[in-house]
């Protein structure tokens, strides 16, 4: 095992042993309540991801905050008038909101969640792996640290990254990919472009079995199988729709099918649920012949995001994400970049963690 597989690991455990209490009604109404009190006095709303509890999704999409990609709820917090935003999810994303509004407080109910990408590419060691290969154009995926990004020519998310990749291979330039492995490998074999891979992965994507699919699918005729990227490609290769968080919720809505056997975090289940209560929505198989155990497809750092935390954030403000000047000025550009790119060709870029 690797350092920083290693490291990985031991993240993965502490954020396990940290998970959000699960809630009875009386105390999530409570909390709810108080909440919604705090969010008006601070001038504060809140924007959660897809993978969070739908305890919070619900609330911010009550009080008028954004349930999204990492991409849309920097956008959304951009663009609304509060002057605090308190972003559920993951380190980074509230990295980026920072980064996108320099003037807003950003605030996240823990900045202990972080991703397993995030940690897999440390900024001193991908910049020694860029330093190494000067002719390649560097391009990162949006789950990264503000310091990777700001080494980065170009960020992407996964409903971009294809679009921007080709774009960049007509230009007969050569890339460095970081950090996920799948998603890099996915998009070097539909854009065939000359890509360097980091070696990073999602822990939770990475654990959906091909075999586990197939078996599965066996059983299921007419099932649609619906994968995020960063799967592996044995899981990317069995399904009818392969796609960002936003895409895969689309299809889910749109499509005839009842069945969908989804491979990604479970926590997107409450949106398509919502999106479309008839349909049947099963979690794609994450253990392998014979396995006596099996992983529980949802983000263990999204899990530490709960309703007591977002409280306590508002309260004491004691959990404030900060990027230093330097770097968010080298980290807008590449942000920037991707904007203007998608906007120009009117690209969703809404994308995953
Ligand atoms: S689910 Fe998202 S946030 Fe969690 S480890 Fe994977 S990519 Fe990172």
């Amino acid at each position: 095992m690797t350092y920083r597989q290693d490291r990985i690991l031991v993240q993965e455990h502490l954020a396990h042993e940290q998970e959000a209490p699960t809630l009875g009604s009386a105390e999530a109404e409570e909390l709810r309540t108080a909440i919604r009190r705090e969010l008006e006095a601070q001038d504060a709303v809140l924007v959660a991801h897809y993978y969070t509890d739908p305890l919070i999704q619900s609330l911010a999409e009550e009080t008028g905050g954004c349930v999204a990609d990492s991409l849309e709820m920097a956008r959304f917090g951009n663009a609304h008038p509060a002057s605090t935003l308190v972003v559920a999810g993951v380190r980074f994303m509230g990295e980026t909101a920072k980064i996108l509004n320099p003037e807003k407080r950003v605030l996240m109910p823990t900045l202990e969640a972080t991703c397993s990408l995030d940690i897999g590419c440390p900024a001193d060691e991908f910049a020694a792996f860029c330093d190494q290969h000067p002719e390649r154009t560097v391009v990162v995926y949006a789950n990264t640290s503000a310091a990777v990004k700001a080494r980065a020519d170009w960020v992407v998310t996964s409903s971009c990254a294809e679009a921007i990749v080709d774009y960049l291979d007509s230009k007969g330039e050569t890339i460095l990919w970081a950090p996920d492995k799948h998603l890099g490998a996915y998009i070097q074999r539909s854009t065939q472009a000359d890509m360097l891979l980091w070696d990073g992965s999602c822990i939770v994507h990475e654990e959906f079995k091909g075999q586990g699919v197939e078996d599965l699918r066996a059983t299921m005729p007419g099932a649609v199988v619906l994968a995020h990227p960063e799967s592996p490609a044995a899981v990317v290769e069995q399904a009818d729709v392969v796609g960002s968080t936003s895409r895969l919720i689309e299809a889910v809505r749109t499509m005839d099918a009842e069945d969908f056997i989804v491979a990604t975090d479970s926590g997107i289940f409450h949106k398509m649920h919502e999106m479309a209560p008839e349909k049947n929505l099963i979690e794609a198989p994450t253990a392998g012949q014979g396995a006596t155990c099996r992983s529980c497809a949802h983000c263990p750092w999204m899990a530490m995001n709960g309703l007591d935390n977002v409280l306590r954030v508002l309260r004491k403000q004691d959990e404030e994400i900060h990027v230093d000047a330097a770097t968010r000025e080298k980290a807008l550009i590449p942000l920037q970049r991707m904007l203007d790119f998608t906007s120009d060709r009117q690209l969703q870029v809404a994308g995953n963690a």
